[in-house]
């Protein structure tokens, strides 16, 4: 504690990256006055799947970086697409310019993309993703040469959603913690509850419920259809919620419905895009077509902020037309098709194709589960295990009988994170859920250490809580 006295910190000290974070900082989801009394951990350096702090002390990176990171940390393929890239040139317009890396790109994520979707449009995070995807749906029932119907105008979500932080993406997200506070700024949306069947909203016991839930999608678009622009979903894995997962056969029953009302089918897959679950993209788990795509985090490998949403050819031809019509889509980021990262998303896809990521991704995953089922499925205090491919989520309760949750008071989530952190594991749990999300590249052994970490985190936090 320094007293009042004590002299000024003379200005040629360099101050630390603690002192200035402190200083002038402000971070994301934190609540500053509990930050600024910690000793915040400084990341200087990375490789594979471990981050290391200045003293040199390594951390398992078991939440990706956020979800972001596929291939580990200082990819050489990726490292060397970017270093190559930046001999070229680092950044230059979309507005009235092209660039090799974000047109070849284009074709690449086409090619991989689900069918029907033909045009890709670029931005820089997955909430600007999900924004131009609203806006483009808005767009196309006015512009509509055959049938256009601008009362189509509305969205529909679902209940426990996640689709970023900007205010049309908060408009149609349905978390109360983080979404609440800004109501007066959003424009009203259809709320859809989702089948989060651990707690499932009807009363249900799953699998006895045999899609009971999609009766409520059914019933919402029959009410709404008419006035209902698009339908923004998290297909299979709602993420930032605590990995709530569709139960079989209900995105693909979504889909059917979608098409059945005419309203346009808007996947989320920032979060599940890019190998997450097993596949390249979730939707191909129930071969659903989307209308429009968002994809972003994992789609530069973790490396670098891009974003795009993906559009059919249908959509596409609703904006074109003479200048004098304005149909244009009047939208655009000053980053919009940045060569930097879009030579980093080429080399990531070319690291897939090269190293057969998703071929030799399911030994992976079934150690994964076989190692989750072994140290914490008999847990007491954990009352469900969730998840698609390496997106995990842990859910633990105060009473597994009674499915009784802890209190969010009681913070079990960031203790357990913080346990984890002594331990050398970076994890992120959200509320009352231990979320593992690793990136594709991690060994086995490091799966096994990872869980064994949150067994013993789990022990030590939730037995006196
Ligand atoms: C993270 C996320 C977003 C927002 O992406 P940002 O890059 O953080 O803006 C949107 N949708 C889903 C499903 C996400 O997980």
């Amino acid at each position: 504690m320094s007293s009042p006295k004590s002299p000024p910190v003379p200005s040629s000290s360099t101050p630390s990256t603690a002192d200035l974070d402190r200083r002038y900082l402000w971070h994301p989801f934190t609540q500053m006055a509990d930050w600024e009394c910690e000793e915040p951990l400084v990341i200087v350096r990375g490789k594979g799947a471990f981050l290391y702090d200045a003293d040199g002390t390594a951390y398992l990176d078991g939440s990706s970086s956020i979800w972001v990171n596929l291939h580990g940390h200082r990819k050489g393929a990726i490292d060397r697409a970017i270093r190559a890239q930046l001999g070229r040139v680092a950044h230059s317009s979309f507005l009235g310019l092209t660039n090799p890396p974000a047109a070849e790109l284009a074709r690449r994520l086409i090619e991989l993309a689900p069918g029907g979707l033909e045009r890709v449009f670029y931005s820089d995070n997955g909430s600007t993703a999900v924004e131009i995807a609203l806006k483009m749906a808005y767009q196309y029932w006015r512009q509509r040469r055959t049938d256009p119907r601008p009362q189509k105008s509305h969205f529909m979500h679902f209940r426990h959603a996640y689709h970023g932080d900007t205010v049309g993406a908060v408009s149609v997200g349905g978390i109360e913690l983080f979404h609440e506070t800004f109501r007066g700024l959003m424009f009203p949306t259809t709320q859809v509850e989702f089948p989060y069947c651990y707690r499932c909203p009807w009363g249900k016991t799953y699998p006895s419920c045999s899609l009971h839930c999609v009766g409520d999608v059914e019933a919402a678009l029959k009410t709404h259809a008419a006035t209902t622009a698009g339908f923004v979903v998290e297909p299979l894995v709602q993420g930032a919620s605590g990995i709530l997962c569709m139960p079989p056969g209900y995105l693909s029953a979504v889909a059917d419905l979608c098409r059945r009302h005419d309203v346009l089918l808007i996947a989320d897959e920032v979060a599940t895009g890019f190998g997450r679950t097993g596949r390249m993209f979730a939707c191909e788990h129930e071969s659903v077509q989307p209308d429009l795509l968002c994809l972003s985090k994992g789609i530069t490998g973790g490396y670098m902020p891009l974003a795009a949403t993906l559009a059919t050819g249908n959509i596409y031809d609703a904006f074109l037309g003479r200048y004098d019509e304005f149909r244009t889509f009047f939208h655009g980021h000053s980053y919009t098709g940045n060569p930097l990262a879009c030579a980093a998303a080429l080399a990531n896809l070319d690291v897939f194709r090269n190293e057969a990521v998703l071929e030799r991704l399911p030994p992976r995953i079934d150690h994964l589960w076989a190692q989750l089922r072994h140290h914490l499925g008999e847990h007491p205090a954990v009352g469900e295990i969730r998840g698609r491919g390496l997106m995990v989520g842990i859910e633990l309760v105060r009473d597994r009988a009674t499915r009784e949750p802890f209190p969010l008071a009681a913070q079990v989530g960031n203790r357990i994170g913080r346990a984890l952190r002594s331990q050398g594991i970076l994890l992120r749990p959200i509320g009352n859920v231990v979320v593992l999300m690793p990136p594709l590249s991690i060994t086995r052994p490091q799966l096994t250490r990872l869980v064994r970490g949150v067994r013993q985190a789990v022990d030590q936090i939730c037995t006196d809580s």
